[in-house]
């Protein structure tokens, strides 16, 4: 087997070991490399189950917690997935492959021009990358089947809730940013919403209004 083989088994070893067990989940993590989402200094790393930084102070999630959002979202082929918290376009990425369309939006002008750069380059041509302020959500595109928040809130913002189908999915980490933050699914009903807590998690904050690069 050579280098680039044994490196992805590896990979995809730690992620069934962490729990990620949904095939396919696991597929498109197996189809959609990491390694161009990492730049720079760290590009090395890029097969380690680890968080690791990118550009504007943020972070790249670490792998195994991709796929355990990504498998708690349940994901189907009809749907219109909104990401909040673009960052370096790995998880919508991961996205494009079980959805019909993925909006991403990120804070970070720079951010999104260098996922979108990498969407092009892999050809996925069903992700739609928006500099924003996630937290109101894409009044134009809601409601949405599906919504992934990969920053820290508080609360699970309201204009989110509010853009969500009724029998739609919402994972959010919420807590205090310095703090060991809990990963929810919210599920909308026809009259409100059920909350499941699901597993510690540590994100960066969900900040208000746009960075300044
Ligand atoms: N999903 C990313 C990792 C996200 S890191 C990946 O796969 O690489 C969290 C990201 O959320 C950061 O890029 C940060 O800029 C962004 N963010 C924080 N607050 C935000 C907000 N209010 N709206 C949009 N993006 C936000």
């Amino acid at each position: 087997m050579d280098a680039a083989a044994e490196r992805k088994m590896q990979f995809l070893y730690q992620l069934r070991s962490k729990g990620v067990t949904d095939k396919a989940v696991l597929l498109a993590m197996e189809k959609i490399d990491r390694g161009p989402f990492v730049q720079g200094l760290f590009a090395e790393r890029a097969y380690e189950d680890t968080p690791l930084p990118i550009a504007c102070g943020q972070t790249i999630s670490q792998p195994s917690v991709v796929g355990l959002m990504t498998q708690a979202l349940k994901v189907t082929p009809r749907d219109k997935v909104l990401e909040v918290g673009t960052g370096s376009g790995y998880q919508a990425a991961i996205l494009s492959c079980l959805a019909r369309r993925v909006y991403t939006a990120d804070r970070h002008r720079r951010l999104v021009h260098a996922a979108r750069a990498i969407f092009a380059e892999l050809d996925l041509v069903n992700i739609t990358a928006f500099t924003a302020d996630g937290s109101y959500g894409l009044k134009e595109q809601a409601p949405f089947d599906r919504i992934l928040v990969t920053a820290a809130a508080e609360d699970p913002p309201g204009p989110l809730l509010a853009q969500l189908k009724i029998g739609g999915i919402m994972v959010v980490p919420v807590g205090q940013s310095d703090a060991v933050q809990s990963l929810i699914r919210v599920t909308r009903h026809e009259r409100g919403f059920d909350y499941d807590e699901l597993r510690p998690v540590r994100f960066v904050p969900l900040l208000e209004g746009l960075g300044d690069t």
